[in-house]
């Protein structure tokens, strides 16, 4: 028998995950299924659990200092539909899931899942994106990149929640995200390819890449991308073998159920190839 504890306000929330031991619940769409009995019966959960979903203070979406802060209860769905939002972040939370998962499930539960597949990790690596993270004691922030450490695991502390993502808004003139998956919808990626550049007559200033589904976490190498900045568009081809064979060395496939590592490795440097080839146009 477990507690479920759905507190009305943030604090209430930091004070019950600083007492007791709890499940975060936001969305659900991965706790539900990770703890679901086939048999009709209430879903098998290890701990108390702790529902955040509906706190005001965390559905909030708003620019501070030139970054977008997301709140960690707003739903995808509720990214995709604010004015606020680019598209170079709406790109991959458009093929996550589908329309009823996106109604319930987060940006801050697909980021605290942490699953090398996830659709909106590589965005966030990209973009340069940091969380803040807070417990009854306070807050700190962290660069997504150093909160998950590997596949399914990220440095959340039992007293903390996530609370905000913050993205550094940029006038960025590209932007691309291709997932390879079994089918349109509800499909989790088997490769996944996600890049944003500023490309101003016809010279790449800035670029950033990243690969989904191809390592424990998200890859992404500035080495890499700095072969690429101030590179004419005309002369972009000529990069690609030394990338090809870069980024080859940086890509650690797993074969599992949903693919092969060999598939993974071939079909990710190809999405490399295709948007340098045709000149980051997409
Ligand atoms: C049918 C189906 C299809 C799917 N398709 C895709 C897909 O195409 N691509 C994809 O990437 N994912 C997919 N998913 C997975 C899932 O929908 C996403 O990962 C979603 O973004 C999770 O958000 P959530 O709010 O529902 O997370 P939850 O299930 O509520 O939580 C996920 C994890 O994060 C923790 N957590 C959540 N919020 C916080 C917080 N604020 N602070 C601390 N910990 C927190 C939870 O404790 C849990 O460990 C799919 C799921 C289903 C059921």
């Amino acid at each position: 028998m477990v507690n479920i504890f759905i507190p009305d306000t943030l604090a209430e929330a930091l004070r019950i995950r600083g007492q007791h031991e709890t499940l975060v619940i936001n969305g659900g769409t991965d706790v539900m299924v990770k703890y679901r009995r086939w048999n009709g019966m209430p879903p098998d959960f290890p701990l108390d659990v702790l529902h955040i979903g509906n706190l005001a203070e965390l559905k909030r979406i708003k620019i501070v200092e030139e970054k977008l802060m997301i709140g960690a209860a707003v739903t995808l769905a509720e990214l995709l539909e604010h004015p606020m939002v680019p598209d170079y972040i709406k790109l991959p939370i458009r093929q996550l899931a589908s329309p009823a998962i996106r109604n319930m499930g987060t940006l801050a539960g697909n980021l605290c899942n942490a699953s090398a597949s996830g659709d909106s990790l590589p965005m966030l690596y990209a973009l340069n994106a940091e969380i803040t993270l807070a417990s009854a004691h306070g807050t700190h922030k962290l660069p997504v990149r150093q909160f998950i450490t590997f596949a399914k695991q990220t440095l959340l502390q039992p007293d903390e929640l996530v609370t905000e993502i913050a993205i550094p808004l940029v006038d960025y003139t590209v932007s691309h995200y291709r997932k390879i998956g079994g089918r349109q919808v509800n499909a989790i990626s088997k490769a996944s390819f996600y890049a944003v550049a500023i490309k101003k007559d016809g010279i790449i200033e800035d670029v950033r890449i990243a690969f989904g589904s191809v390592a424990p976490t998200v890859v992404r190498d500035r080495a890499c991308e700095e072969i690429l900045i101030r590179t004419a568009e005309t002369e972009l081809d000529g990069k690609i073998e030394t990338l090809r064979t870069r980024y080859g060395e940086l890509l650690a496939p797993l074969d599992d159920t949903r693919s092969t590592a060999d598939y993974r490795r071939h079909v990710s440097l190809q999405l490399l190839e295709d948007f340098i080839g045709r000149g980051m146009e997409t």
